[in-house]
């Protein structure tokens, strides 16, 4: 679905106010309109600072916020519009830093909220699998030299690749796992949760990898390293993007936190095509419902 490209000022102008973003949220959710689950009144106030609607007949609250990445927050939604807004224009991921001076927030609050946003990004992505023609390898971040496997593991946490080739139009989506080991085991719920079964999957020969011709068509071939690159040479590319991004924005990223940043690069590389979009695709994906627990966010 085409999502229209918007413009900071038409950012300030379309929500500028905590009435107008909870109206964005409140159109999600109640597509037709308010509707009270108690009493069915379709008339309700907005209660700003609390992020409720009340029916304006049985005085009934819903919260507007409440399993979306804005639930429980303490922040204006005004700011959290504007934090999806800058995360989806700065080209290679905005900094907690410079978004807390953007916000007017401390460096932990914006910390916090780039990681719901990278989590709702996490979600959008979750939902689609990859497809046709499909190279897929590994890779090593972190560490004192990122790099293939073999260069010693210390300090690296491996990181498994898989991305579309078009043969006419060059990469289509990617999908990225870090991963503590790889192994069958990984590669396969990598496999399971990113791509479609049966497709035909280009991979180095690997032994773990050996588990992709359980459910896809695989094509394998011994690699020495510097021919890697003419057998697989889109995920090679990809890499070089993704750990560009890492070093250049974030100047190296806790290992602990790996995923939530494979997960912005994946998302901003998948619609790179539609840049322009990107702010209200980005703030669709904010105001769906997405299951934040514990687990995922502590
Ligand atoms: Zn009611």
């Amino acid at each position: 679905m085409k999502m229209p490209a918007v413009s900071l000022l038409e950012w300030q102008k379309k929500f500028g106010s905590e009435e107008a973003c909870a109206a964005e949220l409140a159109k999600v959710r109640w597509p037709d309109g308010f509707f009270c689950p108690r009493c069915g009144s379709r008339k309700a106030s907005y209660i700003s600072t609390r992020h409720l609607y009340q029916c304006s007949k049985c005085r009934h609250q819903v919260s507007i916020t409440a399993g979306t990445i804005f639930h429980a927050t303490k922040i204006s939604l005004v700011k959290w519009f504007w934090a999806i807004y800058l995360t989806a224009s700065d080209k290679g991921g905005i900094s907690a830093l410079r978004l807390a001076k953007h916000l007017g927030v401390s460096w932990l609050t914006a910390y916090r909220m780039l990681r719901k946003i990278r989590m709702a990004m996490a979600h959008r992505d979750s939902i689609y699998r990859l497809k046709g023609f499909i190279e897929l390898d590994d890779t090593y971040v972190g560490g004192k030299r990122s790099g293939k496997r073999g260069r010693g593991a210390e300090g690296k946490k491996p990181v498994l690749v898989a991305v579309e080739m078009h043969p006419d139009k060059g990469a289509g989506f990617t999908a990225m796992k870090a991963v503590e080991t790889i192994s069958h085991d990984t590669v396969q719920s990598f496999l399971t949760r990113k791509l479609l079964t049966g497709q035909k999957v280009k991979t180095d020969a690997l032994p773990a990898l050996t588990v992709v011709g359980t459910s896809q068509q695989h094509e394998k071939k011994i690699t020495p390293p510097e021919e890697a690159a003419k057998w697989l040479p889109m995920v090679h590319v990809i890499i070089g993007n993704m750990k560009a991004f890492l070093t250049g924005t974030f100047h190296g990223v806790s290992l602990k936190y790996l995923q939530e940043y494979l997960d912005e690069f994946c998302y901003r590389f998948n619609r790179r095509f539609w840049e322009p979009e990107l702010p209200m695709r980005l703030l669709n994906a904010c105001l769906a419902h997405v299951p934040v627990t514990k687990a995922e966010f502590g």
